[in-house]
C-alpha cells in the first residue's frame, strides 16, 4: 500500500485576480491558475473546482493557506474569523472565505492578509532570508503592508494598515486632495498608482524621469520607510508592487528617507547601507501565492 504524497493548497485571493496553486510538501508548485476576481458565489466556486481537480484524486490537502485583501477578521475568537470586512470592492465585503474553504476541504486553513503573507513568503524564500524583524510593503492600485516580529506575522486589534497613515505634504503637492475614499490624502491617498493616475492623468512609467511626479512619489515614500524605522525597527524593508517595478524609483526612496530620518539612526544599515536595507523583493510576482503556501505549511504544523 502506498501512502498518498502531502499536497498543499495556496489560495492568493485579490481584489483584481485570484491566483490558485498546488504544492507538494517541498514546496514545489505542481499546478497554478489565475482568474480574475468577479463575484464572490462564483470566484469561490472557481477555487473550489480547481482545487478539485488538481489536487489529486483524494482531494484531500494536509492544510490550505489563504492569503486574502483586507481587511479581514483575524482574531480566531471572533465570529467572523476568516471574512473579509468592509472593502470598497463591490459585493465582497463581509464574504466568508477560510470557513467556506475548512468545511469544503475538511482541513487546516492558514489565513492572513496578502502582505503578512506575502512577509512569510520573502522571509522564508526571498528577499528576508537571514532576518527575522522585516516590514514588507507593496505600492501598486493601494499601499499596504505585512510586518513579522521574530518571523511571525503582527496582528494585534487586527492589521498594521501602514498604507493610511497621513504624510507630510510635499511642496509642489499641496493641493491635490487625494484618492483614499476614507481618508483622502493619506499615503494611499497621495502615492498610490491611482493617485499618480488622477494627479497626472498617466502612470509613473509613462513620465519623463524629469517630471516632479517621480521626487514627489519618491518623498512620500522615503516618509512611509522612516516612519517604520522608527515604530518598528524592522531589520529589513521589502518593497513591492506595481509602482515600484519602476527601477529608478528605488535609489529616489533611499534618498528622501535618509532625508526623513535626519541622521538621527546612527546605524550602518541606514546611514551608508539603505541599498540592503530597503530592497526589491524577491519573489516578484509570486510572492502572494507563495506567501499562501506558506501559511498552509505553518497551518499544517
Ligand atoms: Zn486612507
Amino acid at each position: 500500500m502506498t501512502t498518498q504524497p502531502v499536497l498543499f493548497g495556496a489560495v492568493e485571493a485579490g481584489g483584481t485576480k485570484f491566483v490558485v496553486a498546488i504544492a507538494d510538501s517541498r514546496g514545489e508548485i505542481l499546478a497554478r491558475e489565475r482568474f480574475p476576481t468577479t463575484d464572490p458565489p462564483a470566484t469561490l466556486a472557481a477555487v473550489i473546482a480547481f482545487l478539485r481537480q488538481r489536487g489529486g484524486t483524494s482531494g484531500a490537502f494536509g492544510a490550505i493557506g489563504i492569503a486574502c485583501f483586507g481587511p479581514v477578521e483575524l482574531d480566531r475568537n471572533a465570529a467572523r474569523y476568516g471574512f473579509i470586512g468592509r472593502t470598497p470592492k463591490v459585493g465582497w465585503s463581509g464574504t466568508d472565505i477560510a470557513g467556506v474553504l475548512a468545511r469544503e476541504f475538511s482541513c487546516p486553513i492558514g489565513f492572513d492578509t496578502d502582505t503578512n503573507a506575502a512577509a512569510l513568503a520573502e522571509h522564508r524564500w526571498g528577499a528576508a532570508r537571514g532576518v527575522d524583524n522585516l516590514v514588507y510593503l507593496t505600492i501598486g492600485t493601494g499601499i499596504g503592508g505585512g510586518i513579522l516580529v521574530d518571523g511571525a506575522p503582527i496582528h494585534g486589534l487586527m492589521h498594521p494598515e501602514m498604507g493610511h497613515v497621513y504624510p507630510r505634504r510635499h511642496p509642489l503637492d499641496l493641493s491635490f486632495p487625494g484618492v483614499c475614499p476614507f481618508h483622502g490624502d493619506c499615503m494611499e491617498g497621495l502615492a498610490s498608482g491611482p493617485a499618480i493616475l488622477a494627479r497626472t492623468g498617466a502612470s509613473l512609467q509613462e513620465l519623463d524621469a524629469a517630471h516632479s511626479q517621480w521626487q514627489i512619489e519618491a518623498d512620500y515614500l522615503g516618509q512611509l520607510c522612516a516612519l517604520l524605522v522608527m515604530t518598528v525597527s524592522p531589520q529589513r524593508i521589502v518593497v513591492g508592487g506595481g509602482v515600484m517595478s519602476q527601477k529608478r524609483l528605488l535609489p529616489l526612496v533611499h534618498e528622501r528617507m535618509r532625508h526623513w530620518l535626519g541622521g538621527y539612526i546612527d546605524r550602518s544599515e541606514v546611514v551608508s547601507q539603505l541599498d540592503r536595507y530597503v530592497v526589491a523583493p524577491g519573489l516578484g510576482d509570486n510572492a502572494g501565492v507563495l506567501g499562501a503556501l506558506a501559511l498552509a505549511m505553518d497551518a499544517a504544523k
